[in-house]
C-alpha cells in the first residue's frame, strides 16, 4: 500500500470548485498585491494568531526577517535560537548581521531548553527565538520568566519571536501560539498545516507600535508613497496567495483536529511494541544527558508526547529510532513497503557551513546532536485513511519485531 508523507492531492482535490472561483475573483479584480484579499485573510487570521495585528508577507522566512528588523536586532546583537530548528530560524538572524546563538533543546518536547537558554545570555542578548517545533508549542512561560529577571536586573529588554511556521492554531496553555512574544512568525509552505500554492507567511503581534514598523518594512520602509524611512524590503504577499489561503484556513480546524486522531492512533497502536518507550512529560525538566540516558535506557523506539498543557497540531509526528545506523534501516524498510518518512533535520543547524561556529561546538548540543541521529518522521497527514494509518503501524512492529 502505498502511504506518502504528505499527499497534497487528496487535500486540495476536494477544494476544486472553491479554489478556482478564489483565483477567477483575483483575475476579475486587477489587484494582484496586497489588497483586500490580504486584508482579509489577516483579519480571518487573528482568531488564529491570537494576536491584534497580523501582516501577511511572502514566506515565513521573511516573516521572521520582518520581525527582526522591527525590532532593530542588527549587527553587533546575539539572538539565541534552539539548536535543533528549520535553517531559516537562524539564518534571518545572520542575514541582518546579528549573530546567532544557539541553547540546546528539551529531549521530550524537542524545544529550547529555558534553562540552556538562561546560561546563554550575555549583555548582548537582544532577542530569544523560541520554535514550536513540529506544531507544539515551546516553554513560553520558563523562557518569558528568564527575559524578564534578566531584563529587570539589567534593565535591557530581550525581545522574545515566536517561529510558529509549524504551529498555527497551537495552543500553550490555552492560547494560541504567535500571541504571546513580541512577535510571531508563520508560514504557509505547502506542507505546513495550513499550505498555500507557493510561498506565504505572516507577522502576528498585539504591540501596535511594532506592527507599525512592521508594515512599513514590509514595503520597503516607507509609510508615504517614495519616502523611505526605514531600510525595508519587498515582503509583500499576493493577492491569489491570501484568496487561495482563505479557502483552505476554513478547513483548518478540521485538518488540525484529524491530524491528532492520527497521532492519537500511532500512539495508541505503537507503545506496546517491545522496545518501544514514550517520552514523558514529566521528563521535560531533565536537563542534562545522563538524566534523559536513565529514561530511555535499553529504548529502542521513542514516541513523542504532546504535553497537556499545550495543544499540539501535529505538523508532523516524528519519532526517535534509537542505535547506530537502525534509523535509516527502518527508513529504507518503509520505503519498501509504500510508506514515505523524513528525517527532519539530519544536520544540526549550528554545524551549518555558513553559519558562525559555536565555540561550544564539541559539546554544548548533547540533545540536539543526539535528535539529528535518531528523528524520522511519519506521515500524519489529515486525508491518510484508516488502511493506511494500520499499514504504517503494521510495518513498523514487523520491523520491530
Ligand atoms: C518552514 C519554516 C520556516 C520558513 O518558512 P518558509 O515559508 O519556508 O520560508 C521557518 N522556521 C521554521 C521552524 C519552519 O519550519
Amino acid at each position: 500500500m502505498k502511504v506518502p508523507l504528505l499527499d497534497l492531492t487528496a487535500q486540495n482535490a476536494a477544494l476544486t470548485t472553491p479554489l478556482l472561483q478564489a483565483f477567477q475573483r483575483v483575475l476579475d479584480s486587477n489587484h494582484f498585491i496586497l489588497g483586500p484579499e490580504v486584508e482579509a485573510l489577516e483579519q480571518e487570521l487573528q482568531s488564529w494568531t491570537g494576536a491584534r495585528y497580523n501582516l501577511g508577507v511572502s514566506s515565513g522566512t521573511d516573516a521572521l526577517i520582518v520581525a527582526l528588523s522591527a525590532l532593530g536586532v542588527g549587527p553587533g546583537d546575539e539572538v539565541i535560537c534552539p539548536a535543533f530548528t528549520f535553517f531559516a530560524t537562524a539564518s534571518s538572524v545572520a542575514r541582518l548581521g546579528a549573530r546567532p546563538v544557539f541553547a540546546d533543546i528539551c529531549p521530550v518536547c524537542f524545544n529550547l531548553n529555558a534553562r540552556e537558554t538562561h546560561s546563554k545570555l550575555t549583555p548582548k542578548t537582544r532577542a530569544v527565538i523560541p520554535v514550536h517545533l513540529f506544531g507544539q508549542a515551546a516553554d513560553l512561560d520558563s523562557l518569558r520568566q528568564i527575559t524578564d529577571s534578566y531584563s529587570h536586573q539589567t534593565g535591557k529588554k530581550i525581545h522574545i519571536l515566536e517561529d510558529a511556521a509549524q504551529a498555527i492554531g497551537a495552543k500553550y496553555k490555552g492560547q494560541r501560539v504567535g500571541s504571546m512574544g513580541d512577535f510571531g512568525a508563520f508560514s504557509f509552505f505547502p506542507s505546513k498545516n495550513l499550505g498555500g500554492f507557493g510561498e506565504g507567511g505572516l507577522v502576528s503581534t498585539n504591540d501596535q507600535r511594532l506592527f507599525e514598523t512592521a508594515h512599513m518594512i514590509r514595503s520597503h520602509g516607507s509609510k508615504v508613497r517614495y519616502r523611505h524611512e526605514l531600510l525595508g524590503g519587498n515582503y509583500r504577499m499576493d493577492a491569489v496567495q491570501a484568496a487561495l489561503l482563505r479557502v483552505k484556513l476554513e478547513k483548518l480546524e478540521g485538518y488540525n483536529s484529524q491530524r491528532r486522531r492520527n497521532a492519537e492512533f500511532y500512539l495508541e497502536q505503537l507503545k506496546g511494541i517491545p522496545g518501544c518507550v514514550m517520552a514523558q512529560e514529566s521528563w521535560c525538566s531533565c536537563s542534562t544527558e545522563s538524566e534523559w540516558l536513565d529514561h530511555i535506557q535499553d529504548a529502542l523506539l521513542i514516541l513523542p508526547v504532546a504535553y497537556r498543557h499545550n495543544e499540539s497540531i501535529w505538523n508532523q509526528f516524528t519519532i526517535r529510532v534509537v542505535g547506530a545506523g537502525r534509523r535509516q534501516e527502518l527508513k529504507d524498510f518503509l520505503a519498501g513497503k509504500g510508506v514515505g518518512s523524513e528525517i527532519y533535520y539530519p544536520e544540526p543547524i549550528y554545524n551549518q557551513p555558513c553559519l558562525p561556529e559555536p565555540e561550544d561546538v564539541g559539546t554544548g548540543f548533547p540533545h540536539a546532536t543526539r535528535l539529528a541521529t535518531e528523528c524520522l518522521s511519519l506521515p500524519v497527514y489529515p486525508e491518510l485513511t484508516l488502511d493506511q494509518l494500520e499499514w504504517v503501524v503494521t510495518c513498523i512492529r514487523e520491523f520491530f519485531s
